[in-house]
């Protein structure tokens, strides 16, 4: 959503109801952990009201295990901190949850996978930031690949079923390539957003061909 045009939340949000996608992406920037401000509950609670699909919060902010709550109650069905921003991990993973929402725990690009070895069974979803977290419309970070072959090997070996979801530069020519390096969820912002024709664009996405018309 962070790409997407702001005074038209309804609409934006109808046109994705009708599309493929399957989860609502809000980016919730506090000024703190990263240069940037977006919005906060009141914002994620309008939107839970014109989206038929699951909203994927994923909180870029300090201290997030002070708002788990009043993110389960604007509607977070997916509910991410940044490993980084928490002190105490386990503890809030176990909040999230006690929250009846999904945990997810993302990883800045300077932030190694091995971090999360001791709690990656706790985890429903792992998100590796795939550019510097802060802005939209940054470039892919290369490293990516590896960071998921690494992942990808600890979750299945710690037998884990926490999902794999990759956020920043994601388009339509490493869509592909993504998916098959091991990732289960990929964020879409600028691709989405910036094309001709958004439900077009999430059919490329989903079904991971190019889209030679545009
Ligand atoms: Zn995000």
């Amino acid at each position: 959503m962070l790409s997407s045009d702001f005074s038209r939340i309804a609409e934006t949000l109808d046109m994705l109801n009708k599309s493929e996608a399957d989860w609502i992406h809000c980016d919730v920037m506090d000024g703190r952990f990263v240069p940037n401000i977006t919005f906060g509950m009141p914002v994620v609670a309008a939107m839970k009201k014109h989206t038929t699909k699951p909203l994927d919060v994923h909180l870029m902010i300090v201290e997030p295990e002070k708002y788990i709550a009043d993110f389960a109650k604007a509607g977070a069905d997916w509910l991410t901190v940044h490993l980084e921003a928490s002190t105490h991990l386990h503890r809030t993973i176990q909040q999230i949850h006690q929250h009846q929402m999904k945990a997810g725990v993302s990883l800045n690009p300077h932030t190694g996978v091995m971090q999360l070895e001791d709690c990656i069974e706790e985890l429903d979803l792992v998100l590796i930031m795939s550019v510097n977290p802060g802005f939209g419309g940054q470039r892919f970070i290369e490293n990516t690949y590896s960071k998921i072959a690494t992942l990808k090997e600890l979750i299945l070996r710690r037998n884990s079923k926490a999902l794999i979801e990759i956020d920043g530069g994601v388009d339509l020519h490493n869509h592909k390539r993504l998916v098959e390096a091991g990732a289960d969820v990929l964020v879409a912002g600028n691709t989405v957003f910036s094309a001709k024709n958004p439900v077009e664009a999430i059919y490329h996405l989903k079904h991971l061909t190019q889209n030679i018309t545009a």
